[in-house]
């Protein structure tokens, strides 16, 4: 099991990471295939891609031959590399193909990891990792069993300022962690998959709330050992028949640390983190963004710090793959395997859990 000082250790290794890829850029560059040509895949991984030394794209799964083909044609990809949903499981027979990246609906990755695993690829799925936990374990399952790498694809965890304020949280400079304030959300349009519980899994906790659990995670290094939520829908407008509007809930961490977290899908809410120390406090706002990034501190030291983090779009994708194909070419387990979308996903479940009973529940 990892401890808070092995975190730290990976934490401040990472930190280094960028400049040693560029040092040592290797020989061979990982073959992506990419699994639906949506937003996150168009417009932020695939650009992100083009920035690694390291990676390149290879093939496409889509369902629309169109925009395959003009992707492909923007990328280098051959035309006799695209696949549609009903010939997926021929990308086993694509040797230029290393990885798989799934930009699927919630619902679809964990059939779509299964069936990669199964194809001989390695595995880089989009966040959340899957509906359930269930669905979580069967592509760890799946992917340890075929000996592929499995990485979720929590890109803040490759963002050097959520490093560095993690850093802030454990080396004394707010003094001893106290509380987490964590808020993610936004009002969403009507008709889209996020409101569809068999693609979506759930509401907003699912989609945004999960970076402010994994961020509250990663500033303390520490598993919740408790938690007490309640979700609300509100809005008249239809749009909340089949996942929540609102979820609220408090973890409180085997150190004493409490977070307090919000997410919505009816208002925006916020995008924010601050962690609170004995002797100042950390905070991002924005903290979630893929580009605009604001950190701000109060320092034991009796430093103020308040900058815009320079880091445009879609670099925080570039360093995702670049971690990513790196594990795969000198065989390194991920900074973040399926066993830590997994562990959210425990998480996420148990705040339903509460929610729904209205009362506190261990963890
Ligand atoms: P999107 O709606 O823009 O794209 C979804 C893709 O899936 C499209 O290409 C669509 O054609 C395809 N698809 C295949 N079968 C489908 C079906 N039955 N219903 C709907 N679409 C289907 O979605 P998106 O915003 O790109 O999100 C995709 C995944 O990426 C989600 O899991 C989401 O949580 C995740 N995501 C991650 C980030 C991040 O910053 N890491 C940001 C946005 C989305």
């Amino acid at each position: 099991m990892s401890t808070r000082r092995d975190f730290l250790k990976t934490t401040a290794a990472a930190t280094l990471l960028p400049s040693v890829i560029r040092a040592q850029a290797p020989a061979r560059k990982i073959g992506y295939c990419i699994v639906g040509l949506g937003r996150i895949s168009l417009n932020q991984f695939m650009p992100g891609i083009a920035g690694t030394q390291n990676s390149r794209i290879v093939a496409i799964v889509s369902g629309h031959r169109d925009k395959a083909e003009k992707t492909a044609a923007l990328y280098g990809v051959s035309t006799s590399a695209i696949y549609d949903y009903g010939h997926y499981d021929d990308i086993a027979k694509n040797p230029d193909i290393d990885a798989v990246y799934i930009a699927l609906p919630n619902g679809m990755h964990a059939e779509y990891t299964v069936r990669a695993a199964r194809a001989g690829k390695h595995v880089l799925s989009e966040k959340p990792m899957a509906n359930t936990v269930r669905e979580c374990e069967q592509m760890v399952a799946a992917c340890k069993q075929a000996q592929r790498k499995l990485m979720i694809a929590y890109r803040c965890r490759y963002q050097g300022t959520h490093l560095r304020a993690v850093q802030i949280c454990h080396d004394g400079s707010i003094g001893d962690l106290r509380f987490i304030e964590a808020t993610f959300g936004f009002n969403i349009a009507k008709g889209e998959w996020r409101l569809t519980k068999k693609l979506a899994g759930g509401g907003p906790l699912m989609d945004v709330g999960i970076y402010c659990l994994n961020a509250c995670r990663y500033l303390t290094g520490e598993e919740p050992r408790s938690l007490s939520a309640s979700s609300s829908v509100v809005s008249p407008d239809g749009r909340f028949t089949e996942v929540e509007e609102n979820v609220f809930w408090n973890m409180r961490f085997p150190s004493g640390v409490v977070a307090t977290c919000a997410t919505s899908y009816g208002s925006n809410c916020g995008n924010f983190f601050k962690a609170v120390g004995t002797k100042g406090w950390v905070q991002m706002d924005p903290a979630y963004s893929y580009d605009g990034l604001r950190f701000k501190a109060h320092l034991a030291a009796g430093l103020d710090i308040d900058t815009p983090v320079d880091d445009a779009s879609p670099k925080q994708f570039t360093r995702e793959a670049d971690h990513f194909s790196q594990c795969i070419l000198e065989n390194k387990d991920p900074r973040t395997p399926g066993e830590e979308g997994l562990r959210d996903m425990k998480l996420i479940e148990a705040i339903y859990k509460s929610a729904t009973a209205d009362k506190p529940v261990a963890v």
